[in-house]
Parts: C-alpha cells; structure tokens; sequence
C-alpha cells in the first residue's frame, strides 16, 4: 500500500472531525450539556498566543533540524492549578533560561526555549482507575480533567475553563517576566535560585557566567557602551499534550485559510494516543502549528513512514519533531531502524530526545523515579546514533523543574534511593531537580560541541 496514502482520513478536515475517529485516553463526561457549556465558552475567549509567534518558533524548529539551533523543551510532567503562582512560575522560567545558557555558551549554538507550561494539564494514564487505602477510584488525569483530591476524582468539563485562564495567567507572568528584563543576558546571576545551597554544579555555573558576563562586557564596551538589544530579549514558547481534543478544537482558529490551536505553540501526541487511524493523528494532521510525535519502543517503522506523510504531507521544514523515548536498554536497537524509515520519506523532521519516559523505575518505597545516569546514558548513545546515521539530534525533552525536589536520583548531588521521601512532590512522574537539570544542560553542551 502506498505510505502516502491518507490511511482512512479523508481530505476534508475540520477542528472537530475527530470527532468521528476511534479516541482514546478522554474522560468520561457524565452531563454533555456541562461539556457543550465549557467548549463554548472555551471557544468565546481570546487566543493565548498569536499565529505569527507560531511561525516564528516553525522557523526556529527548522533551523533546529539543520543543526543550526538546539531546542530545550522543558517542565513539568503535570502542571497544577496550584502551583500557579508567582514563585514556580519563575523558578521554572529561571531554570530554562540557566540550561540554556550553558548550551549556547558551551556549544556555541543558539537555543529555542519551550516550556511544557501554561497549558499541560491533562494526562494519559495506564489504568483508569487506581486503588488508594484499598478503595478502587479514578485515576488522576489531570488538572484539565478531574481533581488531586481523591473525593473529587469524577471529570469536570468546568476545569477546561479553568485550564484556560491557569494557562492565560502562567503565560501572562512569562511574558511580563520577559518585557520586564528578567531575561537580559546582561545579568545571568539573577537567575540563580536562592533555594540552591552550595554545590559542585551550582559553583561550575558561576565560574561560566563570570566569563560570560565578562565577554558581554567587552562586547558592550566594543559597541560604545550601548547594550546589544539581542541580548537583552529573548524568545519563549510554550507547549504542551494535545490529548484533551475538545479542549483543544475549542482553542483552533482559523487564519487565512489555515487552522491554529492559539492555545500553545507547540503541541505534541503522546505515546499512547498516535494511533495512524485515531482521532489525534486526524486531530492533529490538519493544524498549522508544529507538532511533535513521541516515538517510544512498540512504534513500528512502517507506521512511523506512514504517520510522517499524513502529519508533514506538504515537507515544510519546522513542522514536524520525532520526540524519541526508548530508554537506555532501548535506544540502540530501535533508533537506528527508526531514523532509516524517516529518512526513507524525504519528509524533513526534526529529531529530539526524551530521556525520561524510557527510563522510568520503581524504588524499593514504592514511587515512581528516574536515574540521572541512565537519562544522560540515552542521550549520549541518541547523539552517537545520530551521528553514526548521518542524522542529527537537535534538541532535549526533559521533565523537570527549578525547586529542590528529591523525585530523580543520581546527578551531581548523588541523590539515592531514601532520598526520594525527603522532598518528593510530583503529582504524576518524577521529576529532575535544579542541580539535575543543570547536570544534564552540561552533558549536552558537551556532546554537542564534540
Ligand atoms: C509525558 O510526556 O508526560 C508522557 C506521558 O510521555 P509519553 O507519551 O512519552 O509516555
Ligand atoms: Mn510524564
């Protein structure tokens, strides 16, 4: 059969004609007039981002496959309502900024921030249901859907209204962040986190922004003493899950002939809901923005041909990203097949990788975690294989974020297994820490040097 084929989707398309489409992974709504109520409302309200910041980041995401540019995407695996506030709000933004300075000064390439925030609020789960203190309820499946709290786990259309307005503040508070300074390169040191206590990774990062603080200067003074406005700028975007398709049809508008989710530059699918024949990839294959695919271990190579061809079908550079998540053990048998199948397409994709989902463990108490060693062992061999294929490796996934969490172990701060109950506040997968994430920044700064 031709890979080109359109595989059942028909050429028309609408935000809502997965709607026909077999769905996985949605709740259970019990009053469809309360869901009918949300989506309008949802649909009424202004765009959270505008089409041409879409295009621009499509650009960078091109450059990016070309080698030109590294895209650092990043946060949290479950955003929550209650941790929208000022204080995780930078911490996250902080820590984003901080990876990526060690990358573009210690790779010397540019790098394309994209938060997993404002906006990543819902969650595929294995199992819809889980046992608490030996009562069977339903799993959490995020903010976006049901609540934390285990009396109110039934899903509530009214949290798309709220997800919307938690998006709209987050990114509202990014933005001022931005237009206020926060992110000038004239002052790196203010991104420190006054949480982080003396360490080895923490003090590596001082000794780089003393030189690079000292470079800008030079720089500035060459210029007469006139800040570079280059360096004081800087570009953000945000992104999350696609997996919530009303919601996500309510937020698609339609711009000179074009479909945009204005509710997040990027939008991925997810391992579990990229079925070539389901509602996502039908959802997904008639949006404008840049989308990315996870590719884990039971991805087939001639579905990946296919699902390539249905979701870049005009081969625009920037619009599609392979997010790989094979785990360590994984990695070097399946990559390889999987970059010959995108290559046998011609279509142009932009390969990045997600260390963590592959890697994740049980400890001996019970909770989910990841082992730095291992997450930077399945980066390393993703950039050898890369190279080995004649491909390139243009960017990172990581679930992680600013505070002193103990959810990963390993890195830097050898954190080991009875650590883990210390300071472990994930609501959904562990997540690597300050010093952890800056571990990793150093380990891509350095493969991608080499
Ligand atoms: C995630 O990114 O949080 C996630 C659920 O990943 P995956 O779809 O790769 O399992
Ligand atoms: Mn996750």
């Amino acid at each position: 059969m031709d890979p080109t084929a359109t595989q059942g989707h028909s050429k028309e398309w609408s935000p809502e004609s997965w709607k026909t489409f077999p769905i996985k992974q949605q709740p259970d709504y019990a009053d469809p007039e309360a869901v009918k109520k949300a989506v309008s409302k949802v649909r009424q309200l202004p765009p959270l981002v505008h089409h041409k910041e879409i295009r621009s980041l499509k650009n960078y995401l091109a450059k990016a496959a070309q080698g030109k540019a590294f895209l650092l995407q990043g946060g949290d695996c479950a955003e929550r309502f209650i941790d929208c506030s000022q204080k995780p709000i930078e911490d996250k933004f902080k820590i984003l900024l901080q990876m990526s300075l060690v990358i573009i000064y210690g790779a010397r390439v540019p790098v394309v921030r994209l938060a997993r925030m404002a906006g990543q609020f819902a969650k595929p789960r294995t199992s819809n249901y889980e046992t608490v203190n030996g009562n069977r309820i339903p799993s959490f499946k995020g903010d976006n859907i049901n609540d934390y709290d285990i009396s109110k786990r039934e899903p509530d259309p009214d949290r798309m209204v709220q997800a919307y307005f938690h998006s709209a503040a987050t990114l509202n508070y990014i933005r001022a962040m931005i237009s206020g300074g926060v992110a000038d390169l004239h002052n790196p040191r203010a991104w420190i986190l006054d949480h982080v206590k003396e360490d080895a990774t923490r003090r590596e990062y001082e000794t780089m922004i003393e030189q690079i603080t000292d470079n800008i200067s030079f720089f500035d003074l060459l210029h007469d003493h006139r800040q570079d406005e280059n360096l004081s700028k800087v570009e953000f975007f945000t992104s999350h899950e696609g997996l919530l398709l009303e919601f996500e049809s309510a937020l698609t508008k339609q711009i000179g002939g074009k479909h945009y989710n204005l509710g997040a530059h990027f939008l991925w699918i997810g391992d579990r809901t990229r079925d070539i024949d389901g509602a996502h990839v039908e959802y997904f294959r008639g949006i404008a923005n840049p989308i990315g695919i996870k590719l884990g271990p039971t991805s087939e190579p001639d579905i990946i041909i296919k699902l390539i061809h249905l979701l870049n079908p005009d081969k625009e550079e920037g619009k599609l990203t392979l997010i790989t998540r094979y785990g360590a053990d994984q990695v070097e048998k399946l990559l390889p097949i999987h970059i010959q199948a995108a290559k046998s397409t011609g279509v142009p994709v932009l390969w990045i990788c997600d260390p963590c989902h592959g890697n994740t463990e049980t400890s001996p108490s019970g909770v989910k975690t990841r082992n730095v060693e291992r997450m930077s062992l399945e980066l390393i061999r993703t950039f050898q294989i890369h190279q080995k294929e004649g491909s390139r490796l243009g960017g990172v996934h990581l679930e992680m974020t600013g505070d002193n969490v103990t959810e990963c172990i390993g890195g830097s701060i050898h954190l080991d297994h009875p650590d883990l109950t210390r300071n472990y506040e994930t609501f959904c997968d562990p997540r690597l820490n300050y010093t952890q994430s800056l571990d990793i920044a150093f380990t891509i700064s350095q493969h991608l040097k080499e």
